[in-house]
């Protein structure tokens, strides 16, 4: 069959997705700008933050897969520790434009899925920011306004991924014709090197506080069974959604459950 390329395949979830892939037999084509040891598949080694390093991305894997893609998991992602442009760079910017530019190696049935997060189910209040930050043409200029927005500058993460919801049901709307379905994911915290960096943007006591509610702290393998399920030929009819992945925990903070 067909192979299925994932970024952000050297840690974390990645990781966890790659392995669970490989296990179940399909062949996985990993990026990361790390270089990861004891990797199955193949692997190309990128940098998503910059147009280059996708152009490069997208040549390689058209080189590596020349019958197509039977799915892309879009899951490298940096924290808000990161300097803006780079969070908005690899969160947003690399998602659409490495969907977008796969586009002739993706054929019918094949599946894309995003990691947005449940972080930004707190943060509605600026859907209409997103749209264009989202779908700006002109990248440059859309990351200086958001630097010059300090709404945007202090929650650089919380806007991304609500921009990967976004993104993902326009990109859902684009690929509807060519039956490609795109669908997110957004977990709550999950166990991974970024957890730290997590733990420094949005507070130490409101993230340790999900695992004490939760009792612990999702596994990168939580959530990979969710997105090997969503890149599978399995949930046909599931497109243009996100599938939030926490555990409970938005549900329980939105509830009046004391
Ligand atoms: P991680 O840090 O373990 O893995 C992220 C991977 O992305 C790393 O291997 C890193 O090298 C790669 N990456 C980062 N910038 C890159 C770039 N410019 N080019 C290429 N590769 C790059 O983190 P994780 O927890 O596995 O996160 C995976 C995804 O899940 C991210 O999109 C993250 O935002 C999202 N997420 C994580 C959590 C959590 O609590 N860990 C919660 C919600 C969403």
């Amino acid at each position: 069959s067909l192979p299925i390329a994932l970024t952000g395949c050297a840690s974390g979830i990645g990781a966890a997705t790659a392995a669970l892939l490989a296990s179940r037999g399909y062949t996985v084509i990993g990026i990361d700008r790390t270089a990861t040891t004891g990797f199955a598949g193949d692997f190309i080694q990128a940098d998503l933050s910059t147009p280059a390093g996708i152009s490069a991305v997208i040549e390689k894997l058209t080189t590596l897969a020349p019958q197509g893609l039977a799915g892309l998991a879009n899951i490298a992602g940096v924290p808000g520790t990161a300097p803006l442009r780079t969070v908005l760079s690899v969160n947003v910017f690399a998602v659409r434009e490495l969907t977008r530019g796969l586009a002739p190696l993706l054929g019918e049935r094949a599946s894309v899925v995003n990691l947005a997060s449940s972080v930004a189910f707190g943060w509605r209040s600026v859907a209409e920011a997103c749209r264009d930050f989202a779908l700006a043409e002109d990248q440059d200029q859309a990351l200086e306004q958001a630097a010059a927005d300090t709404a945007i500058a202090e929650n650089s993460y919380l806007f991304s991924k609500q921009c990967v919801r976004l993104l993902t049901e326009q990109l859902a709307a684009e690929f509807v014709g060519a039956r490609v379905r795109v669908n997110s994911v957004s977990p709550g915290p999950v166990q991974t090197p970024i957890l730290d960096d997590f733990k420094k943007d949005h507070g130490q006591d409101k993230v340790n506080s999900a695992a004490e509610l939760l009792g612990r702290f999702a596994a990168p393998e939580d959530i990979a069974e969710v997105i090997a399920y969503l890149l599978s030929s399995q949930p046909i009819w599931v497109n243009g959604t996100d599938v939030r992945v926490d555990g409970g925990l938005v549900a329980y903070r939105s509830s009046s459950v004391p």
